[in-house]
C-alpha cells in the first residue's frame, strides 16, 4: 500500500483489501474472510462504492433501533474488526450496545486476538468469549453466544452475518439489523432492516444518525414506523442491475 498513490482510481478499495489481508496476518480474519471480502468488492463496484439514499435511510432506522434498545448488541467478526475496529467501538460507544465477538469458523484463539484488538481500538468490555447460552437450531459451535451479550438482545447488529446464524437470530424474535453489500443474501432477506452499503461507510454513518437523532431528541418510534424492509433490498438491487440513481 505504501507505494499506492491516494489518487489512484481503486485506492480505496484496495486500502480495504490490504487491511482484511493484514487481519489474515494478524490472526483477526480466517482465509475465508479473503473471499467474503472479494464478493463484497464486486457489489460495491456496481452500487458505485457509496451510500445509496434508501442505504442511508436503512442507517437512520438502525441508528433509533439500537437507541430505543433494552440491551442492543453489535456483533464483530475477523472482516469487521480488521476493517473499521474504531468505527464499531465508537457506534458501541455512541448507542449503549454491547461489543460480542461472534465468528462463523470459531475458534478461543482468534476471539481472543480480535477482543484484545478491539481493547487497543478502546472498547471498553468485549463479550463472546463466555459463549454460555445456544441459538436454537444451529450446530453446536455456531450456536454458541454469550447469555448476558447476544442470547438476552433485544435488537442486534450484524455486520457480514452468515444466512443461517441470521435466520435462527430472527426465529428468536430479535430485531435484526443487518450490513451486507449483497441486498439477494439470506442474511439481508430475514433482517428488520437490511443496510446494503460497505461496512467501512455503514457503521460510521449509523453512529452519525445516532448522535444526530439524540441531539434532536428525535421520536426514535416514528423514525422507525412504516420502515420497508423488502422496498429497501428493492432499491438496492435495482441499483447494483441497471445503476439507477434515483434508488
Ligand atoms: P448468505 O447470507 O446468502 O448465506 P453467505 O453466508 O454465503 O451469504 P459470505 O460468502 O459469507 O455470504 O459473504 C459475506 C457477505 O458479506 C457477502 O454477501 C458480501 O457481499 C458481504 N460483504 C463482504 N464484505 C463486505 C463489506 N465490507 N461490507 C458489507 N458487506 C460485505
Amino acid at each position: 500500500m505504501e507505494e499506492l498513490p491516494e489518487s489512484h482510481p481503486r485506492y480505496e478499495s484496495l486500502r480495504q483489501r490490504h487491511r482484511i489481508e493484514a487481519g489474515v496476518e494478524a490472526g483477526l480474519t480466517s482465509p475465508q474472510g479473503l473471499v467474503a471480502q472479494g464478493r463484497g468488492e464486486a457489489f460495491d463496484y456496481l452500487l458505485g462504492e457509496q451510500t445509496t439514499p434508501s442505504a442511508d435511510t436503512a442507517e437512520r432506522v438502525a441508528a433509533a433501533h439500537l437507541l430505543d434498545a433494552d440491551d442492543a448488541v453489535v456483533s464483530v467478526n475477523g472482516n469487521v474488526a480488521a476493517l473499521v475496529p474504531d468505527a464499531v467501538v465508537e457506534l458501541a460507544d455512541t448507542t449503549g450496545a454491547a461489543l460480542e465477538v461472534n465468528l462463523f469458523n470459531r475458534s478461543r484463539e482468534r476471539i481472543e486476538t480480535i477482543a484484545e484488538h478491539l481493547s487497543e481500538h478502546g472498547a471498553d468490555e468485549v463479550k463472546g468469549l463466555t459463549a454460555d447460552a445456544r441459538i436454537p437450531g444451529l450446530d453446536h459451535e455456531r450456536a454458541k453466544v454469550d447469555a448476558d451479550g447476544i442470547y438476552a438482545a433485544d435488537v442486534v447488529l450484524v455486520p457480514l452475518e452468515d444466512g443461517d446464524r441470521a435466520a435462527a437470530l430472527g426465529e428468536m424474535g430479535k430485531t435484526e439489523l443487518v450490513v451486507d453489500l449483497n441486498p439477494l443474501s439470506r442474511s439481508a432477506a430475514v433482517a428488520a432492516v437490511p443496510i446494503v452499503d460497505n461496512v467501512v461507510r455503514a457503521l460510521p454513518n449509523v453512529t452519525a444518525h445516532a448522535r444526530d437523532l439524540r441531539e434532536t431528541g428525535a421520536d426514535l418510534e416514528a423514525v422507525v414506523a412504516g420502515f420497508d424492509p423488502a422496498a429497501t433490498r428493492t432499491a438496492a438491487e435495482k441499483r447494483i442491475r441497471q445503476g439507477s440513481l434515483d434508488g
